[in-house]
């Protein structure tokens, strides 16, 4: 057992803080304000390869899976969330087209993203189906070699500046999650358009919109995986994903805490710092035990996925990570601006912008309550067995 990161796993890390420091953190307060996608950060995750963390290296990546990913956003979610969220985007828009695509697609699609030469977003969700998700509306119809898809998705993350969607859709509207067929549809597919920007509590930098499906025409050859056998595509696609959200979730958490540390440390109140105040160092101590255990049930998550487990035997632990983090990134950053008073309260300060994107992650990938369902039908199948 060696929980040591390699040397290339601390070189990426390196290469992420940096990148957080110098380009991220001078534009977070910004990107929040105005809700600006930030392409020229994009640009520099382009340019220094973090795009392509996550993707084999002969689909133009550097091959350092899910954790050199996970590992990345952590660091940048220290500072910014959207940012890290765009990170995000590279696996949530392709781990589905990496694991079931075709050759073809996992070259147009998988290395385009890993190249940066396009972006993807991933569109599962709807007006009328968010948790229960086998009960999406969007309807498939086969028209000869190719199918009209017509629905509307909603709170896509990304989604108004992607060039290509997943796509969840029902093929045998009848047959529950058995009737799920998963396409890749490109923006300028016929009848299909991106409807309006949502307006939303934080994560500003990377906007969520609505997409509008009116019988758009979509070749056979986009179809991911097997006609009617999509429940299984999109859930591995959502499985592979949560140990990056549970990076999200640490990063956002050591950023908080740590900022309110170093205001603690300054602050004086009844003559002393106000880190020598035990109510507040039981608010870090309390804030630290979660954000080592969210550590390691992190890249123990990811190491899962790198080594081809994103499957029911295994996804109690991805839902672990997911819902653990999230949850500890929600409590440090609430810890983090009580501890700063009023000026926690102001957004002369970040602990108030990173309440705000913490909060969204206990929603996104299946909220808290979904990953408890899934955690207890696994102890309750044996599959944690602790006789
Ligand atoms: C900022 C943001 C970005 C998003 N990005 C994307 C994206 O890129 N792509 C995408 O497809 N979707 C996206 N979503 C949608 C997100 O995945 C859903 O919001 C989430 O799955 C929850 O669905 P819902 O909001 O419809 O809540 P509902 O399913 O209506 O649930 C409402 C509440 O009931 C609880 N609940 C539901 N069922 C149960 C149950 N059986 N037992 C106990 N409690 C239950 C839930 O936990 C929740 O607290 C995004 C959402 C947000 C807020």
């Amino acid at each position: 057992m060696d929980f040591r990161l390699s040397d290339e796993q601390e070189l990426i890390r390196q290469t992420a803080a940096r990148i957080a420091r110098e380009v991220v953190a001078p534009r977070a307060a910004q990107l929040d304000e105005t809700g600006e996608y930030p392409e020229d950060i994009y640009q520099v995750f382009k340019e220094t390869g973090l795009l392509g963390l996550n993707f084999p290296e002969e689909y133009g990546g550097s091959g350092a899976g899910t954790l050199g990913l996970g590992l990345a956003v952590e660091e940048i979610a220290k500072v910014e969330n959207a940012c890290a969220l765009m990170l995000l985007l590279t696996k949530l828009s392709t781990s589905a087209i990496m694991y079931a695509g075709t050759e073809e697609q996992k070259r147009k699609y998988g290395e385009g993203t890993a190249t940066g030469a396009i972006r993807g977003a991933f569109a599962l969700t709807e007006p009328g189906a968010g948790s229960d998700s086998a009960n999406i509306q969007t309807r498939a119809v086969q028209d000869g070699d190719h199918y009209r898809i017509t629905g509307t998705k909603q709170w896509i993350s990304g989604g108004t500046v992607a060039d290509f969607f997943l796509v969840a859709t029902k093929t045998r509207p009848e047959a529950g999650s058995k009737g799920f067929t998963v396409f890749i549809v490109d923006r300028d597919t016929p009848g299909f358009r991106v409807g309006k920007t949502d307006r939303k509590m934080g994560v500003h930098g990377v906007p969520t919109c609505e997409l509008i499906f009116d019988e758009a025409r979509v070749p056979a050859s986009q179809i991911v995986g097997k006609v009617h056998e999509g429940f299984k595509v999109i859930m591995w696609n959502l499985n592979s994903v949560r140990p990056i959200v549970a990076a999200r979730g640490l990063g956002t958490a050591e950023g908080a805490i740590q900022y309110a540390v170093d205001y603690a440390r300054q602050r004086q109140t009844f003559g002393k710092p106000i880190i020598e105040h035990q109510m507040i160092q039981q608010m870090i101590a309390d804030v630290a035990m979660r954000i080592e255990a969210s550590r390691w049930l992190t890249y123990h998550a990811c190491q899962i996925v790198d080594e081809g487990h994103a499957t029911r035997e295994y996804a109690h632990y991805l839902s672990m990570a997911k819902a653990f983090a999230s949850e500890t990134a929600v409590e440090a950053a609430d810890k983090a601006l009580q501890m700063l008073g009023g000026n926690g309260y102001m957004m002369d300060h970040p602990t108030e912008r990173f309440y705000r994107d913490a909060r969204q992650l206990m929603i996104v990938e299946g909220s808290s309550q979904i990953q408890r369902l899934l955690i207890a039908r696994a102890v309750a199948d044996d599959l944690l067995n602790w006789r």
